[in-house]
């Protein structure tokens, strides 16, 4: 016996879901994305099964490319901050780290190194976030050092970030594309080198921002970056499912109230069926009443505050039907309950509820 709280983690799904954003995009490669202990999923457990298909993978920072490394990793590792400081340099130039280049400071520390061997660098140009990127006025005088210097594979890439790509209406995406779109046609030396600007949201919807290289996460991970359907978000697989148990049942008379501050009072007669997975599991604590939870594969809500090891749940209209007892099977999110749909019930979006699952329910890899 032990907790049955689990984060049950399909490889398969992750291959399918990167296969995927290859297919919406022909022309292009992809960065597979696993900052982040990969959006939670496990870095090592996602690189290892995606190294096979993808050409880079891709990391926020050289602590987290180095656990790469050091698992037996191979192939090129994107650092998508770039470094933090220049001592990181050496170790990026003989790891086989690209760099991720977005201001001066990180462009005069490459060219003033002393390098065994040049590092991969790629260019980003804040077209409109306002958070990363060399100012678009920048871009000659930054092309032109990094062309000339010995320390730059002259591969170099021109990248952008989008601020609003999950909102199809909004036009400051289209907007961010027609400003890298105009420096490049402006900047002499950039026509001919590759570009990507695309994550998983304009992977998913903006086909116009797919370029030579693409840097999907999020939908690798099987969840659409847009919170409402989305015409090629069904074809995404879930790669986690956060499951449990039942592990108590009890009657709750009409006017009683359940779980801490008693912020759910029965309205009626009903039935309370306990489950092993709190917010120490990831379970989000602001999670709403009502929030849907999925015991025997069907859906009951959300009664009472969610504490740090259990959650309450109010299956009064599911004991009728389904014989719900100790032991039943609980999906918390994944294969059949939409994650984004839990996230929209706690006022957050499922990359945090992904991003943050502790390590306390056991991975289960298959
Ligand atoms: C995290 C990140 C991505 C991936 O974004 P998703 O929305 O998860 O696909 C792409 N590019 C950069 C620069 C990032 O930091």
């Amino acid at each position: 016996m032990s907790r049955p709280c689990r984060a049950l983690i399909d490889l398969d799904a992750l291959r399918h879901n990167y296969q995927l954003a290859l297919e919406l995009a022909p022309n292009s490669q992809a960065i597979a994305v696993v900052k982040a202990n990969a959006y939670g999923h496990g870095a090592v457990a996602a690189a290892k099964a995606l190294e096979p298909l993808a050409p880079a993978l891709g990391v926020a920072c050289i602590e987290e490319a180095q656990e790469l490394r050091a698992a037996g990793i191979r192939k090129p590792i994107l650092l998508l901050e770039g470094i933090f400081s220049s001592d990181e340099l050496n170790t990026a130039a003989n790891e086989d780290f690209w760099l991720m280049v977005e201001n001066l400071n990180q462009v005069e520390a490459i060219v003033n190194a002393k390098l065994s061997k040049p590092v991969l660098c790629w260019l980003k140009i804040d077209t409109g976030m306002h958070r990363l990127g060399i100012l678009p006025e920048q871009l000659d005088d930054i092309l032109c050092l990094l062309k000339s210097s010995a320390n730059v594979d002259s591969d170099i890439v021109l990248a952008s970030h989008f601020a609003s790509a999950d909102e199809l209406e909004n036009p400051a995406t289209e907007a961010q594309i027609n400003c890298f779109d105009q420096l490049i046609a402006q900047a002499a030396e950039a026509s001919t080198l590759a570009q990507s600007l695309s994550n998983s949201a304009a992977v998913l919807a903006w086909p116009e921002a797919h370029r030579q290289w693409l840097r999907p996460g999020f939908m690798l991970y099987g969840a659409s970056s847009f919170p409402h359907p989305h015409v090629n978000g069904d074809r995404l697989k879930p790669v986690m499912s956060l499951v449990s148990e039942v592990i108590s049942l009890r009657p709750v008379a009409a006017g009683e109230s359940v779980g801490y501050g008693g912020n759910w009072q029965a309205q009626r007669d009903s039935v309370i069926a306990t489950i092993a997975c709190g917010y120490g599991d990831g379970y989000p604590r602001h999670a709403v009443n009502g929030t849907p939870v999925l015991i025997d594969g069907q859906e009951a809500p959300l009664a009472g505050r969610v504490s740090m090891d259990m959650i309450t749940v109010d299956v009064t209209d599911l004991i009728a039907t389904t014989d719900i007892h100790i032991g039943s099977h609980v999906e918390l999110w994944g294969k059949l309950l939409d994650v984004n749909r839990v996230a929209a019930s706690a006022d957050t979006i499922a990359y945090e509820l992904l991003t943050r699952m502790p390590a306390r329910p056991t991975r289960i890899y298959s």
